[in-house]
């Protein structure tokens, strides 16, 4: 163990990049840009903290192994865990998914108020034990980065009180957690390092939330998803406190509304009244909140040359998500983890570590990228860049024919949501068995109305 880390920005994957530090650096310092809230409340600089947050079962299994029996708390703190497809209906473009008992994946629901103090006190607590002194300063931005063009060697910063001291704080390893604002692209340009290649794939996704007390809960959350032909969909899912979230997500042209009492209309638009006549009956708790940016981006730091040493950019600060594949949270746990086994096999001061850990950073993401860039391409406006080879085509093909599949073929569906919840690589969609059920079965449609009723272990 030796030297010191900086990790900037205090959000999620923040406190996952301290929980990875624990035990292989002296000292950790966090520079947060906010105040901590006392009690589990909404706070500014996590702006889509007001929207619905599922925790996927890869996500989850890396948490779990970063802070072990942590779901476990989250639960007794109020969170649901729900065990998809069972408890998560889910209406694709081919119909419903059959309400399989499969027990494979749970998903978490809660707050992130509620996720994010669960996580936070958990790290502090281990911090005491770990032989790594964590200090987090708190109103205090990172402005810019110390060092040159071959090694970052600290974080400048400015205190947010009155009299907005500056302060230089040094550091052997800087983590870059500041999320999709991140301002660490230009301040390595300044630093004479070039900034990294930017790829962005925007559907163009509006999202609108609203909270809502059901006098009766479901028995299960419901998702319902976009289709070429009706662009829009919502997630109606339990949080703690007797409350549920609904999430209304629609592309260019359909973005869902932002005053409460058009929300009903949208719902009804999806075509659907069991939800539309569930929601009828709840009283909603909160005004409808708007969030627009939501594309998918990536900063490829983690291609050849692409970080200095003693930088490495993790979760949002690196690569985003369109959020309704509810991958980042994940992405931030797999991340963690991942730059918990690159310093468990050597320091930050080992040469060429930060450009090994980004890249594992890079990898922990990937499936996450991979899904959701696929499925958004064709809705990207004005289409792609240049028209789609043979290749891209028949990965189209391929890849919906699948997905019609997994609504109702238990092989097909299982390993769809084994890659859908970030807990297999997208090869294994292309294992024999998949494959031949997906080529060569018939193309059917999954139920047509939604599935209330169990059906036993899938075969
Ligand atoms: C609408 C929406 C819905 C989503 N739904 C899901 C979901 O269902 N499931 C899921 O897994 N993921 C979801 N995500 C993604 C998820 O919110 C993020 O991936 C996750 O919060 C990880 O973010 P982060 O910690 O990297 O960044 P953030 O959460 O953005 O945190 C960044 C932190 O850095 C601080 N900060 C910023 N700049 C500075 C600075 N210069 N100096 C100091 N501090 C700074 C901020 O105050 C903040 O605390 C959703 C995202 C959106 C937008």
């Amino acid at each position: 163990m030796g030297g010191g880390a900086v990790v900037m920005g205090g959000g999620l994957a923040g406190t996952l990049a301290v929980a990875a530090l624990l035990g292989h650096v002296d000292t950790v310092t966090v520079v947060e840009r906010d105040r901590y809230p006392e009690r589990p409340v909404f706070r500014k600089g996590v702006p889509q903290g007001r929207h619905l947050h599922v925790f996927l079962s890869g996500g989850q299994r890396a948490l779990e192994r970063l802070f072990p029996g942590i779901v476990a708390e989250l639960e007794a703190a109020g969170a649901h865990r729900m065990e998809a497809p069972r408890d998560v209906l889910t209406r694709s473009r081919n119909g419903w998914h059959r309400r399989l008992h499969e027990g494979r994946h749970a998903v978490i629901s809660c707050t992130r108020p509620l996720l994010d103090t669960t996580v936070r006190a958990r790290v502090l607590a281990e911090a005491a034990g770990s032989g790594t002194r964590v200090e987090v300063l708190q109103a205090c931005e990172a402005v810019g980065l110390l060092g040159d063009a071959e090694r970052v060697t600290g974080v400048r910063t400015r205190s947010r009180d009155t009299g907005r001291a500056e302060r230089d704080l040094p550091a052997d390893l800087v983590v870059d957690a500041s999320g999709r604002g991140s301002r660490a692209p230009r301040w390595l340009a300044e630093l004479g390092r070039p900034a990294p290649r930017e790829e962005v794939i925007d559907a163009g996704i509006g999202y609108t939330t609203q909270m809502f007390r059901p006098a009766e809960p479901l028995p299960m959350a419901v998702v319902i998803e976009a289709r070429p032909d009706l662009p829009r969909g919502a997630a109606w899912s339990p949080v703690e406190g007797g409350n549920w979230l609904l999430t209304l997500a629609g592309m260019r042209g359909h973005h869902p509304p932002t005053d409460g009492s058009a929300v009903p209309d949208f719902v009804a638009s999806l075509g659907e009244p069991y939800l539309r006549d569930h929601l009828g009956t709840c009283e909603a708790v909160s005004p409808p909140y708007a969030y627009r940016d939501t594309a998918n981006r990536r900063r490829y730091y983690h291609s050849a040359g692409g970080v200095p040493e003693g930088f490495v950019a993790v979760s949002d600060a690196a690569c985003t998500f369109n959020p309704v594949y509810g991958q980042g949270m994940s992405v931030a746990a797999l991340s963690g983890l991942a730059l918990r086994e690159c310093l468990a096999d050597g320091g930050p001061r080992r040469p060429g570590f930060a450009a090994r850990a980004q890249r594992a950073v890079a990898r922990a993401g990937e499936t996450a990228w991979l899904t959701a860039v696929g499925a958004d391409r064709p809705y990207v406006a004005g289409g792609p860049a240049t028209p789609p080879g043979a290749a891209e085509r028949l990965q189209t093909w391929y890849f919906g024919r699948l997905a019609d599949r997994a609504t109702h073929d238990p092989v097909v569906g299982a390993a769809f949501r084994d890659v859908t919840h970030l807990a297999a690589p997208p090869t294994r969609l292309l294992s024999p068995a998949v494959a031949l059920r997906t080529v060569l079965l018939p193309r059917r449609p999954g139920p047509a109305g939604i599935p209330l009723r169990v059906e036993g272990a899938a075969g």
